[in-house]
């Protein structure tokens, strides 16, 4: 280990900047842990994300979020006092929305959290006194404990050597996956002027959203993000994103009966894992060595609000069984 000796050692290491990791995090730093989180995305927030390029930007993952427990509406109002977060409603229903963009309620979480983005952890090893963490390029770091939060296959692969158990309660979560087109234009595209996105019962598309006219967007925002069905995003999975994302705009094009000026930027976002359809639903969420737990949205279900509250169960057995509290 003596080469080793420069890199830090962390009470607890959390793999994934996502909501739920950034949950998770919190709660370990509110009681004085040291905590490092590593995301292997360019930016924080894993799939309630927003992209920038050619100066539009899209809300390309979550959509929108809704809070009913009392620790996540708590932690909204926060974000709502600070302007992270904006109101919205969405089919009559009351719902909020990131402001300016969706990432920022990321970015108001990961407030004063110690995350490294770009790194993507390819093996973990434990020893009989800590958990060493791997790139490609080799050791990373070290800590007594970790959380891992990524999509359950990618945690299951991460696990399988190390708590195969905790690998087997991930084998059961089953996602659908998710064709994420978008478009910029040069000029207001003839799309309506609705006051939420468009969504759509069946057929190839779930959802589209003209950007400009989310809450607290900029109204020349010309952008447009369309979300295929998951029925349509698995029959198309393995095909190129061009074809993906001109196939999207000529349906969306038909549906509306519009006529669709040329695009400026046109891109699409294949999102493997994007909904969970079958939680794990697991009562155990960590190892029977106490050093590793497990949290996602595919512990609870497919929302920005189920990730948020298994990165607080996560840390909850955590120090529970390491005795913390
Ligand atoms: C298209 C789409 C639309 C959605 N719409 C809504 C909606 O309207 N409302 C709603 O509430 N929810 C919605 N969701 C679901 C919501 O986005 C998720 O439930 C939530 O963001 C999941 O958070 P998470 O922290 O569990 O996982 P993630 O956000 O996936 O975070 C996991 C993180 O782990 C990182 N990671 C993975 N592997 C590694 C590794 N080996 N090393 C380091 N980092 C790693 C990833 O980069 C990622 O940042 C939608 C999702 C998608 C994709």
């Amino acid at each position: 280990m003596s080469s080793n000796l420069s890199i830090p050692k962390y009470d607890l290491v959390i793999i994934g900047a996502g909501i739920a990791g950034l949950a998770a995090a919190r709660a370990a730093k509110g009681l004085g842990l040291s905590v490092k989180i590593f995301d292997k995305g360019q930016r924080i927030g894993g799939r309630a994300a927003t992209r920038r390029a050619d100066g539009f930007t899209f809300t390309h993952g979550a959509q929108f979020l809704t809070a009913h427990s009392v620790e996540f509406r708590n932690i909204c109002q926060a974000a709502l006092r600070e302007g992270a977060l904006t109101n919205w409603r969405i089919r009559g229903k009351a719902a909020l929305v990131g402001c300016p963009t969706m990432r920022d309620f990321s970015v108001f979480l990961g407030r004063d959290l110690d995350v490294s983005q770009s790194v993507e952890i390819t093996r973990i090893k434990m020893t009989e006194n800590c958990l060493l963490f791997f790139d490609a390029k080799g050791f990373v770091a070290s800590g007594q404990r970790t959380i891992i939060t990524p999509p359950a296959p990618q945690t299951a692969a991460l696990l399988r050597q190390i708590t195969p158990t905790l690998a087997q309660t991930a084998d059961g979560a089953v996602y659908a996956p998710c064709w994420t087109a978008m478009f910029g234009f040069d000029e207001a595209p003839p799309l309506p002027r609705t006051q939420e996105p468009l969504q759509f019962d069946d057929g190839p598309i779930a959802l589209a959203n003209y950007e400009a006219n989310r809450p607290g967007s900029d109204s020349t925002n010309f952008a447009l993000t369309i979300q295929a069905s998951a029925k349509w995003s698995s029959l198309n999975l393995e095909d190129t994103s061009e074809r993906a994302a001109s196939a999207l705009l000529y349906e969306l094009s038909n549906l509306l009966g519009l006529q669709m000026p040329p695009t400026a930027h046109q891109s699409c976002h294949r999102w493997r894992y994007a909904k969970v359809i079958k939680p794990a639903d697991p009562d155990k969420l960590i190892s029977d060595c106490g050093r590793i737990a497990i949290a996602g949205d595919w512990i609870i279900g497919p929302r920005i609000e189920a990730a948020y509250l298994s990165g607080l169960r996560a840390f909850g057995q955590m120090t529970k069984a390491m005795h913390l509290e």
